[in-house]
């Protein structure tokens, strides 16, 4: 007799079943002398982690690993970084904390996915952070969505976590924009 009752109640969990929470795994990495005190660092993943949480994914334990390599691997250059990211081969997704970069145009952080890595597969899924980047936490959280989903994709939908300029009101991720991201993490072994 409560048999119809009980299936009410499986059904209405189904959607809850369906996405099944998807953990990641961090690396922070930190330079001797670098510009970044890692308590910075650490609040600035963590809330990444947070503004991610809302496509299912849980931030596990972060792994923290020091660099030491010198003064000038502290800042972010495509040769150097390639250098670095080969000797110190940190599990993926990687968070580099840099005191700048050399690059130009400058951007405040940068991200490596599988598609824009051909050139440079060291720096596949890894996110290079300055110093002075604005909003940190929403800039990684930006960031490491383009390595998740392997996309440079920009998004003009207001309060959108992936707008073009990064601002500290705009963290929202679409249905579409978290499905690609655990769908695309987890083929890509970057959420487990
Ligand atoms: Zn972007």
């Amino acid at each position: 007799m409560h048999a119809p009752l009980l299936l009410l109640i499986l059904l209405a969990a189904l959607p809850a079943l369906a996405q099944e929470r998807a953990e990641m795994r961090l690396t922070l990495v930190l330079f001797a002398g670098g510009a970044w005190p890692e308590s910075e660092a650490v609040a600035a993943a963590r809330e990444a982690a947070a503004i991610l949480d809302q496509c299912g994914v849980a931030a596990a334990p972060m792994k923290l690993l020091r660099a030491d390599e010198g003064p000038a691997f502290r800042m972010y250059q495509t040769p150097r970084s390639r250098l670095l990211a080969r000797k110190l081969r940190p599990h993926r997704p990687a968070i580099f904390f840099v005191d700048g970069t050399l690059q130009r145009p400058a951007y405040d952080a940068e991200a490596i996915g599988r598609g824009n890595s051909r050139t440079r597969p060291e720096l596949a899924d890894t996110v290079w952070i300055v110093r002075d980047a604005r909003d940190p936490g929403v800039a990684l959280a930006h960031e490491l969505a383009h390595v998740l989903m392997d996309s440079g994709e920009h998004s003009d939908e207001p309060g959108n976590l992936m707008r073009d300029e990064t601002a500290p009101q705009d963290t929202r991720l679409s249905e579409a924009q978290c499905a690609r991201l655990r769908a695309t993490g987890l083929a890509n072994g970057l959420l487990h």
